[in-house]
């Protein structure tokens, strides 16, 4: 089970709604609690995939070591990393499974309709790489 502040969810939302219709990219940062995970941060991040951004996504690889470095004495680490879909379903794309190399992320996934949210759906891959597991999310 996956647990996310409602103020974090918002973020993630506003940023989805905002970068539309380009797809929006970032870390959730966070920690585990006993076999659950909590996500208390999220990191937005340009999104500097070359190509039609509007279908793919890349986190600029500058961020993550930016993070990391932040969080090397901290309880948090780097859980997993969002991404949006403008006018598309939350499911996981072909893209998405062969960009799937680092079994232990969490993936975020915010579904975007004409600029308005409407769904947020999270993945875990599975430990063989070749698919993504939805993990059930509660917000407090
Ligand atoms: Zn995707």
């Amino acid at each position: 089970m996956i647990s996310i502040q409602k103020a974090q969810i918002l973020d993630l939302t506003k940023y989805a709604e905002t970068e539309y219709p380009i797809e929006c990219c970032g870390l959730l940062i966070g920690r585990f609690d006993q076999g659950n995970i909590i996500i208390e941060e999220i990191i937005p991040s340009q999104n500097i995939a070359k190509g039609d951004t509007r279908i793919l996504f890349e986190i600029d690889p500058q961020i993550r070591i930016n993070t990391q470095r932040r969080l090397r004495n901290s309880p948090q680490k780097i859980i997993g990393h969002f991404h949006s879909h403008p006018d598309a379903p939350p499911l996981p794309s072909p893209t998405d499974l062969n960009m799937a190399i680092e079994t232990e992320l969490i993936w975020a996934i915010v579904s975007v309709y004409s600029g308005i949210v409407n769904e947020v759906k999270m993945y875990g891959i599975d430990i063989s790489g070749n698919s993504f597991n939805e993990i059930d999310y509660r917000v407090y």
